[in-house]
């Protein structure tokens, strides 16, 4: 899952840089309106968290062009103490939550992962594929109440695909989720990813099928 966090003051982006990377994010930060419009019409994140006062901008101009794109990518702004106004206009303009800073960064990981969460599937913690219980915020899969051992990779990629279950997702789309801008993580190394994964969830009646030129679909279980 891939953030983009858009913060021109670094003693505050670097933190929260750190924590949410730390929970398991691939984090991209920006410093101006003018990156941040370019990233969100160049790279599918899930969440976008966004400071008001930009060096050419605010944080209201990118929500407002994300929105207008039709994107739905669930944003989260940061506020000042006593920003009440600023609150209301962004939600107003189509922000999903905000938090006032300075941010508490336990609390800026999980209003991420529950915005994350609301994004894609509109529910709980839990996912299910196949036989598989996958536990978001513990970032673990479960077999039969047995925990699955899978690399931070092959987690990453089989949380992706399975919050797309029955949707096909582009390697390239995938390689985004999964590896930040000063990664060099290639497509080859995406393919590998998901052949190991395969492997490993094979077993418990996940199906991630290759479509060939297209990229990968975890197939829906709707057996009841
Ligand atoms: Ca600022």
């Amino acid at each position: 899952m891939r953030i983009l966090l858009v913060e021109d003051d670094a003693k505050l982006s670097q933190p929260m840089g750190v924590a949410l990377r730390e929970d398991g994010y691939v984090v991209d930060i920006v410093g101006s309106k003018s990156a941040a419009l370019a990233a969100v019409d160049t790279v599918g994140y899930d969440l976008a968290v966004l400071d008001i006062g930009l060096p050419d901008g605010t944080g209201f101009d990118v929500v407002q062009h994300m929105r207008s794109r039709n994107s739905a990518i669930p944003v989260l702004i940061l506020t000042a103490r006593d920003g009440v106004e600023d609150k209301v206009h962004g939600l107003d303009l189509g922000a999903d939550d905000y938090l006032v800073k300075p941010v508490a960064l336990k609390e800026l990981a999980a209003r991420a992962r529950a915005l994350i969460r609301r994004g894609h599937c509109g529910s709980g913690p839990m996912l299910r594929a196949g036989g598989l219980d996958l536990d978001t915020v513990g970032r673990q899969a479960f077999h039969q109440g047995q925990p699955l051992p899978l690399t931070a990779r092959e987690w990453g990629a089989l949380e992706y695909l399975a919050a797309r279950a029955g949707r096909i997702v582009a390697k390239e789309q995938l390689l985004q989720a999964l590896c930040g801008w000063d990664n060099d993580v290639t497509v080859n190394a995406v393919e590998m990813i998901v052949h190991r994964l395969r492997a490993k969830v094979e077993c418990c009646g996940v199906n991630i099928r290759t479509v060939r030129g297209l990229g990968y679909l975890l197939e829906r279980d709707d057996r009841p």
